[in-house]
């Protein structure tokens, strides 16, 4: 079974000093390169915490982080592409025949019972051999594709500025979202968090942050400050 794995590529390499120059420059009397190079820490963190809490987010949009996202399903990719405001790039199933074989993303519940599971593998195996005789038959790889299921694993690049990456986090890292894009979001955060401590403190869903928006929808966990 394919195995999710988030890693971050590339990223702004100041992220935090970036938004806070970018923010900073509105009411600045000196250019942003002088400001980049003299805000201090503090005043870094002061105001990225300032813009986080008032929701004044555009100057969020200067960093930008890159994933490389391996073992999903075609069913979470296509929930993660909804995204507008991100960039992607997918394994192409026109171009990429699957001679070295084909990982399928089991979904934990199916995983969990033997008899939902044997059916599930029987449909994934004989789709993948049906995939193959096409494909032997002469029919191109971006045809026979079509009789792959959602649970075929796939992989992609996806690139979101931090303004993108909060509004993503809010809606995916909620008990709303499916498992395994909220497992993805939950993993993407954790990676973000890693370089960008302060932007992302209290990313997550929106009862990180305040009452749940989901009304008779909502999970019930209670909102409760994380710090
Ligand atoms: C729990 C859950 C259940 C869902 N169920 C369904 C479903 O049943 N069916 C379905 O079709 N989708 C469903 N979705 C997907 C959802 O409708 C959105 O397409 C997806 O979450 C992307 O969110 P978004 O549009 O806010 O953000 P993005 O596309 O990431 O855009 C970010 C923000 O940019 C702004 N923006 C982007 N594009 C425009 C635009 N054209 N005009 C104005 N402002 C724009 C908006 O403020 C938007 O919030 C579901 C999502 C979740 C989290």
């Amino acid at each position: 079974m394919a195995e999710l794995s988030v890693k971050l590529l590339e990223h702004t390499p100041e992220p935090e000093r970036t938004i806070a120059t970018a923010a900073r420059i509105c009411y600045a009397p000196v250019d942003a390169d002088e400001l980049f190079r003299t805000l201090s820490d503090e005043e870094v963190e002061k105001l990225v915490n300032l813009i986080i809490k008032s929701g004044h987010l555009s100057a969020v949009e200067h960093a930008v982080f890159t994933f490389a996202v391996d073992g999903i399903s075609r069913a979470c990719s296509h929930q993660l592409v909804r995204h507008r405001m991100a960039s992607f790039n997918q394994q192409s199933q026109r171009y990429v025949k699957y001679s070295h074989g084909l990982g399928f993303i089991t979904p934990p519940a199916i995983d969990g019972n033997s008899s939902a599971k044997d059916k599930f593998d029987k449909l994934n195996n004989m789709a993948l051999r049906i995939y193959r005789e096409l494909l032997e038959e002469g029919i191109k790889a971006e045809d026979a594709r079509y009789v792959l299921p959602n649970s075929t694993e796939t992989k992609l690049v996806v690139t979101m500025n931090a303004r993108e990456l909060l509004h993503f986090f809010s809606l995916r890292c909620c008990n709303r979202a499916q498992w395994e894009i909220k497992n993805l979001a939950l993993a993407m955060l954790e990676e973000a968090k890693k370089v960008a401590p302060l932007l992302f403190k209290e990313a997550g869903p929106s009862c990180n942050r305040g009452p749940c928006p989901e009304g008779k929808f909502s999970c019930g966990k209670p909102w409760k400050k994380i710090r």
